[in-house]
């Protein structure tokens, strides 16, 4: 089967080259590859080989199902590699985790902490685990002064506390001042902890934007999504340039037609021409995972120009404006919605800004909703 209409591309050697890059920018620290959400809509079966050969310590999952992917792969490696559950479980979650996915998972009640030292203890094993301390993102964990409580889970007899961990609200903002309060606070409640858990607990704190921006003093692993991927979850800060989009989406050119002066396009007549335009119809829409609210916003590259979406996006359609493009465009050219062409690049950062969106919503979409080609 051949899908003609959209492109979307996975390159996993960029993807190993970003992991690589990341590992010594953060060494000594062990590094965990965030692969949630089917790997940011990348594709996790296909690309978790790559991640463990890339040198991945960890690999971040929140589903149960997403671990079972890993876990079958069936190498060895697949079957040993750490995984880090990425938010608090469900305690069914919990029953399978311990009994056959082997999750490290957070702790981030008593309640939970209770529930896997007794699941422990009935096995007559530790069950690794990670306490989770809320320094400000303020969705889960502890808060670093719940100290008594801190001290009780340490000493449950049916866990082991390998990580201590906390995570960013706004690493990824203009303004790092939040971030290094939250570092402050982490460290509090570390500091304490101290007494009472084995020297060798890891430490983590850091996402992507912490990755590339933060000093990773004091940290023993790190969890990193977007810059695994190559993208960035603001553009109030760069990666450095050896990371690498590994997602590229192209279309093709469907129609080109001359529409005069003042006709309305698409759904709700969102757009009026205000001259005699040339409009090439695009066989992508929401439906492929073009983000709908890219009415009358989106850039697309023809020629190597960037061309804007008129109208509304349906569900499987587009309409561009390519009066401007300079040379002859046909029936069947090479649409770019996200990558390069010529020497104009759109990026997954600079689309989302545009509907208020990140770049994992755009990543998602599109590797749920086509085909992915691996390069
Ligand atoms: C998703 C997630 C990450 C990775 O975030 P990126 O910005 O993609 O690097 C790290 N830590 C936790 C707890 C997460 O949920």
């Amino acid at each position: 089967m051949n899908q003609h209409h959209i492109e979307v591309s996975v390159s996993r050697d960029k993807f190993k080259n970003n992991i690589s890059h990341i590992r010594n920018i953060v060494k000594p620290s062990q590094l965990c590859v965030v692969m949630k959400a089917n790997a940011y809509g990348h594709g996790l079966e296909s690309l978790a080989p790559t991640a463990i050969a890339a040198g991945a310590d960890y690999i971040g999952i929140c589903t149960n199902p997403e671990a079972t992917i890993i876990r079958i792969l069936g190498s060895d490696a697949a079957k040993k590699i750490k995984l880090l559950r990425l938010r608090m479980a469900l305690p069914e979650e919990l029953n399978e985790s311990i009994d056959s996915l082997n999750i490290e998972e957070q702790i981030g009640s008593i309640e939970a902490a209770k529930y896997v030292s007794e699941a422990g203890v009935k096995r007559g094993k530790k069950i690794p685990v990670h306490i989770n301390i809320d320094t400000g993102m303020g969705r889960s964990g502890f808060f670093s002064n719940q100290i008594e409580e801190l001290k009780l889970i340490c000493g449950l007899p049916g866990i082991n506390i390998v990580g201590i961990m906390t995570h960013f609200a706004s690493s990824d903002g203009q303004d790092l001042d939040f971030t290094h309060k939250q570092i402050e606070d982490f460290y509090k409640a570390r500091q304490v902890l101290n007494n009472y858990v084995d020297h060798n607990v890891l430490t983590h704190t850091h996402n992507s934007a912490a990755t590339v921006r933060v000093n990773n003093e004091g940290n023993r692993l790190v969890r990193v999504g977007a810059a695994c991927y190559g993208v960035r979850t603001s553009q109030d800060f760069q990666n450095p340039p050896e990371l690498e989009p590994v997602m590229s989406v192209k279309t093709r050119i469907a129609q080109v037609r001359e529409v005069p002066s003042g006709k309305t396009i698409g759904y709700g007549s969102l757009f009026t021409t205000q001259r005699d335009s040339l409009i090439a119809s695009l066989p992508v829409g929401f439906g492929e995972g073009y983000p709908r609210a890219l009415f009358n916003k989106g850039i697309v590259l023809i020629k190597g120009h960037p061309c804007p979406v008129v109208g509304r996006v349906s569900l499987n359609i587009i309409t561009v404006d390519i009066t401007d493009v300079p040379e002859p465009v046909r029936w069947g050219d090479e649409a770019v919605l996200i990558g390069t062409q010529g020497n104009k690049e759109i990026t997954f950062e600079e689309l989302a800004d545009k509907f208020a969106s990140v770049h994992t919503e755009i990543n998602l979409m599109a590797g749920f909703m086509n085909q992915i080609s691996y390069v």
